[in-house]
């Protein structure tokens, strides 16, 4: 075995990256952490809701010391359409207890965290320092990265690709998917809004520590997607997530969407008064199971975004759990290869095995074909008003006239809409087999 420059590098300081060089820091590897942004977290954006349970593995009680800003005691789905609105409304104070559930958290204090946990490990980071390619042998096999620092290449016996959505590491490895396109990914928009606590506190109905988290679906016009609204101490994040093509396409600008959900009957008093701090966008990998690539080539792996392990969904946005868990287990399936000197792909295939047997791939597999139904043309821009409605005569007294029965409501509704039986009976199942 030739001399090199570490261990590994990991590539990315996001959720997989950090995760990963713990995870080999802790099993007394050489790690290196390449990180383009001036800090871990630089350069990192979300909604705004992790769920760290994933954590508990490596870091023991994670949330004494995470820098949290409020832990999500409610959860809202809300269904709109233009002058409706029909909310789901779920709180557990379960959820304001350890372990908790969900936490509100901004990213460039989460991610500078977790990359100070693996530097106490014994991983080193470096930052402003952009990967532009990888090293790699007469054989095709990965020996390192090259860097745009004057000292340039750095080599590894191993590296793990953590450089987030479209990775250009994976595609330069020929592990990308080649029928990953447009479709495959939604831009997400996010507005930071400043209000006073006890504003957020009385409007989102929460007191203390307590968040909320509202997922809405219906409110992004005729470009497919879902929107959000989270809340922090003192600010909120009120953001949309638009299919790239739908949006290329409308040619609506994702600004003005975002401008139309904050004016929303529903949204507008929450959002009153507030001061727009921030404006950030990013891309999403929203296929799911469908869009992840080879995982492992020899002397390389691919975690988290790169890797297209999350579960967007236009309003689910999952990502940051399974990035934290994949990074995990990139870093233990590598600790394995090179103890057993093996790191090519076969001698990786552990990593593999480890999402497997895991939440990581049994939810992208379970719900794989969820992200094209939620951002189906029939959910986006049909059932919000079909439900609205059935609601509305639900709900409405139109005396003199009798309550019509809910059979008539839901055959009027849905030949109102103009949607099919047989439409309905698919979707519905589809819904099933990935929640059931
Ligand atoms: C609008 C929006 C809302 C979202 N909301 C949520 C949410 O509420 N909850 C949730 O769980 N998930 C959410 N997600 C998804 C989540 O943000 C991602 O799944 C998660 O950040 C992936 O982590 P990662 O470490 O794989 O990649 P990233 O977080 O993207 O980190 C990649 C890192 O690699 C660095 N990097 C990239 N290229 C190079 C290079 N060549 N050299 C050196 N460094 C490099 C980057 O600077 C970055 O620090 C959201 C995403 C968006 C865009």
């Amino acid at each position: 075995m030739s001399e090199t420059d570490f261990d590994v590098v990991v590539v990315g300081a996001g959720p997989a990256g950090s995760c990963a060089a713990l995870s080999l820091a802790k099993a007394g590897h050489s790690v290196l952490l390449v990180e383009r942004g001036p800090f871990a977290g630089s350069k990192n954006m979300y909604g705004g809701v992790v769920y760290p349970r994933i954590l508990d593995a490596l870091i023991p009680n994670w949330w004494e010391e995470a820098p949290i800003q409020r832990w999500v005691t409610r959860r809202q789905t809300m269904v709109m359409t233009p002058t409706q609105s029909l909310t789901i409304d779920y709180r557990s104070d379960t959820w304001a207890k350890p372990p908790y559930n969900g936490a509100t958290a901004y990213r460039p204090d989460f991610d500078f965290w977790l990359a100070g946990k693996a530097e106490a490990a014994g991983a080193q980071l470096i930052c402003s320092t952009t990967v532009t390619g990888l090293l790699r042998d007469g054989h095709g096999r990965t020996i390192g990265v090259r860097t745009d620092r004057p000292d340039g290449d750095i080599t590894a016996r191993l590296v793990i690709a953590c450089d987030g959505v479209n990775s250009f590491l994976a595609k330069e490895a020929g592990l990308y998917r080649r029928d990953v396109d447009a479709n495959s990914f939604t831009l997400g928009v996010k507005e930071t809004i400043a209000l006073p606590t006890d504003v957020i506190n009385e409007r989102f109905g929460v007191r203390g520590r307590e968040g909320a988290d509202i997922e809405i679906i219906g409110c992004t016009g005729d470009v497919n997607g879902g929107g959000f609204i989270y809340t922090n101490l003192d600010t909120i994040g009120v953001g949309v997530v638009l299919k790239l093509s739908k949006l290329g396409a409308q040619r609506q600008r994702p600004e003005e969407i975002i401008a139309n959900l904050k004016a929303h009957p529903s949204v507008a008093p929450l959002v009153e008064g507030g001061e727009v701090k921030e404006y950030s966008a990013h891309l999403i990998p929203e296929a799911g199971y469908d869009m992840i690539p080879t995982l492992a080539g020899d002397g390389l792996l691919i975690a988290g975004d790169a890797a297209g392990l999350c579960l967007a969904a236009g309003i689910w946005l999952e990502g940051v759990n399974f990035a934290l868990a994949s990074g995990m287990y990139a870093g233990d399936a590598a600790a394995d290869a090179l103890r057993s000197d093996d790191t090519s792909a076969a001698g990786l295939a552990g990593y593999r095995q480890r999402l497997e047997r895991t939440f990581v791939l049994k939810d992208h597999a379970k719900l794989r074909h969820i992200p094209h139904l939620v951002l189906g043309d029939r959910l986006q821009q049909e059932y919000p008003q079909m439900v609205a409605n059935i609601v509305e005569r639900m709900f409405r007294v139109d005396n003199p006239r009798p309550k019509p029965g809910i059979r008539r409501i839901l055959t009027q509704e849905r030949r109102h809409a103009g949607i099919r039986w047989r439409d309905l009976a698919k979707d519905t199942w589809t819904a099933m087999r990935g929640f059931g």
